[in-house]
């Protein structure tokens, strides 16, 4: 903004990065982004934005930025007209189809996509095709919330708006590093908490909100459940309950209680590795609060128990009486990427319809096919692992990839990798060339989100708009367009030609979205869902009435800890957490190309200085990590911050190809990889 030149025209639009959802101008001038700056009166952000937000947006016009389709042709991906792209991935999917049946065709949709791409995806997927066989990767981070949230109270979403955390008294913050991954929500917390509201942090990391913190336990990867547990044991013996709520909105009390006299805080907190003591005042901290909140992220969900985290940690909410009831604070899951709790709302789910509609009940598919005029299948499809099992076992030929670099950030990279050599047919929507586009056979060049138009759903549930400010370069196009060539090719017309009309379609088959349109939220500004009807303004607390549970009460978890999948032995001594670091996200092909680089030009694997000394190693000494899985080379930064015995790094740099490590051990009732949890061991240059 500092050039003298006016700027040409300014775009409110919603931040394509993490989950929180800042609303921002994008000033363009001459075709060219000149600046992004944070909306003032937006109401999740209030004026401000992070380093991603505000200032990573020169990835749009970057060189090697994909213009122009690519076809696999002689071993190597060359350049091709869209006509000829569009025609070979139709006319293969459909002789995949015609020859293996629909199910051998799986489809990845994105949370980096807009929810009228998600909508259009899954309809593509269950009408085009004819198959349930598509997931996004909520798989590989929430989709324990959606599990443990509906379980507990009967929908998959947090319970209340982010302004809340204004009223609290009491933030207990589990398994997240907000400052970093959510810098907003961070910077909130940091304001309430230097405010005078009390702050309890689980994290195996001394992280920046933990060294604020009234109490950090410390606990080990793995032991969440055992910890959350024991706080239940404290507030049930010293009697922090409310009885009222306990006796007539919930169920399942006495089985809870049964289960958690087991959990003496000595036995939890030796489980997790953290003071007895510590574990008590953190109990009595949450137990004493008038209007506690609990905030949480992947820390919880990421394990091979991580749907019973999320249930374990929502019993403490719901012994104090403190979500569903008026003036309280809830529980808010701060998922990660931009739109990763709308593209499960769209039913980009192998099990779901739009609006969490079952695909099993016969009801909800009739209702679905009355309108799209194809028949939905029954069988729920596929989940992201399972499509690579599948791939493997030469039952799935085709994988279809939107937006996402599977090889890059699901975990056990080489598995991910046989599974795309084994198909018949990968295709790959994306910005940039990619590790997974290596192994397509045509790569589709797509838009960004500074150059579509829809919506998104961030953490809180909000409906938030995204405008297109510039032009996408050459001849790349939204993943919109693109699933509509690819059906038109297929003789399939999926109708909704623009957004607006996709979301209005899903807002008329899904009774939570009822009240939703882009013309409504260019009008209102965001909205929460549920919103049943035209002139309801959206529910942002959930469950004031009633749980959304069959009875209407929620569930109460008795849940036993169980061991993660794997624990340190003489072999694999350590245990590797992996995270996000401040400036970068997720495979960082975006803040790659930013002058965030500059900042964080490398990976780093960080480990203790007592551990670093044990093993004779020195500040940016070169490391090389192994697990059974797999083995990459990696600068040590030494980090008293990292608990003795663990090490941490993040999966931002596709040459440092950290998912190289991480096992394919999965929460039992979801699917999610346990990212959280790998034993590894360190050797230095020298000595491998
Ligand atoms: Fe974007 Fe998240 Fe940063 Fe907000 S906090 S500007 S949504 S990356």
């Amino acid at each position: 903004l500092l050039d003298p030149r006016p700027v040409t025209t300014t775009t409110t639009t919603t931040c394509g990065y993490c989950g929180v959802g800042c609303t921002l101008d994008v000033h363009v001038r001459d075709g060219e982004i000149a600046a992004i700056t944070p909306v003032r009166s937006a109401p999740v952000n209030r004026g401000h934005a992070c380093i991603k937000g505000r200032f990573a947006h020169t990835f749009v016009r970057a060189d090697d930025r994909l213009t122009a389709p690519l076809i696999r042709r002689g071993g190597q991906l060359l350049e091709a007209t869209w006509d000829d792209a569009i025609t070979v991935v139709a006319d293969r999917l459909v002789a995949i189809r015609d020859r293996h049946g629909p199910d051998a065709i799986a489809m990845i949709s994105s949370a980096r996509a807009t929810n009228e791409e998600n909508y259009l995806a899954q309809k593509f997927l269950r009408t085009a095709i004819g198959t349930n066989s598509i997931d996004n990767c909520s798989r590989l981070c929430h989709a324990p919330s959606a599990a443990g949230l509906t379980a507990s109270l009967g929908l998959a979403g947090g319970t209340n708006p982010l302004d809340d955390l204004d009223r609290t008294d009491c933030i207990l913050l589990a398994g997240a590093n907000p400052t970093e991954a959510h810098p907003v929500v961070g910077a909130r917390i940091k304001q309430r908490v230097l405010a005078g509201a009390r702050l309890v942090v689980i994290d195996p990391r001394r992280t920046e909100l933990a060294a604020l913190a009234d109490v950090h336990l410390q606990a080990r990867p793995g032991s969440n459940v055992a910890v959350f547990n024991g706080i239940a044991h404290v507030l049930i013996a010293e009697d922090h309950l409310d009885h009222d709520f306990l006796n007539q909105r919930t169920t399942g009390f006495a089985e809870l209680a049964r289960l958690v006299e087991d959990y003496r805080p000595d036995l939890a907190s030796e489980i997790a590795d953290v003071r007895a003591a510590d574990l008590i005042d953190a109990a009595r901290l949450f137990g004493r609060a008038q209007r506690p909140v609990i905030v949480y992220g992947l820390g919880i969900t990421e394990h091979a128990h991580g749907t019973d985290g999320v249930r374990t940690l929502t019993n403490l909410a719901l012994l104090r009486g403190a979500v569903g009831t008026p003036g309280c604070c809830g529980i808010l899951p701060l998922r990660g990427q931009n739109n990763v709790q709308g593209a499960s709302d769209m039913g980009a789910l192998p099990d779901f319809l739009p609006g969490y509609q079952p695909v099993t009940d016969a009801a909800v598919r009739d209702r679905f096919a009355a309108l799209w005029g194809h028949a939905v299948p029954e069988r729920p499809g596929l989940r992201i692992p399972q499509m690579f099992d599948a791939a493997i076992a030469g039952e799935v030929r085709a994988i279809h990839v939107i937006g996402e670099d599977i090889v890059q950030s699901d975990p056990n990279a080489a598995h991910v990798r046989a599974a795309l050599r084994a198909c018949d047919l990968v295709v790959c929507h994306d910005l940039f060339s990619s590790r997974t586009a290596e192994h397509a056979d045509v790569v589709l060049p797509a838009a960004s989100f500074l150059e579509k138009d829809g919506t998104f759903v961030n953490f809180d549930r909000r409906f938030q708009r995204v405008r297109p400010a510039v032009t996408p370069p050459g001849g790349a196009a939204s993943d919109f367009d693109i699933l509509h060539r690819i059906a038109n090719a297929m003789g399939v017309d999926l109708g909704c030609r623009t957004p607006a009309d996709a979301l209005a379609e899903c807002a008329s088959l899904t009774p939570v979205f009822a009240g939703l349109s882009h013309q409504r939220l260019d009008a209102e500004g965001p909205l929460h869902w549920p919103c049943r009807t035209l002139d309801q303004p959206g529910e942002a607390v959930l469950h004031l009435d009633r749980f959304a549970t069959p009875d209407g009460r929620a569930a109460l978890a008795a849940r036993p800890y169980l061991p993660p999948g794997e624990q340190p032995d003489g072999e694999f001594p350590y245990l590797l957490v992996t995270g996000r670091r401040l400036v970068h996200y997720n495979t960082g092909s975006m803040t790659r190309r930013t002058p965030n680089a500059e900042l964080l030009p490398a990976e780093a694997l960080e480990l203790h200085p007592v551990d670093a000394a044990h093993l004779h190693v020195v500040d940016g000494a070169e490391v090389t990590v192994a697990s059974r899985w797999g083995r990459v080379t990696l600068t040590a930064h030494l980090n008293p911050d990292v608990a003795p015995g663990q090490v941490f790094a993040a999966f931002h740099f596709p040459d440092v190809a950290v998912n190289d490590l991480t096992s394919p051990h999965t929460d039992t009732a979801t699917g999610c990889p346990e990212y959280k949890v790998t034993a590894v061991r360190i050797r230095t240059e020298h000595a491998k």
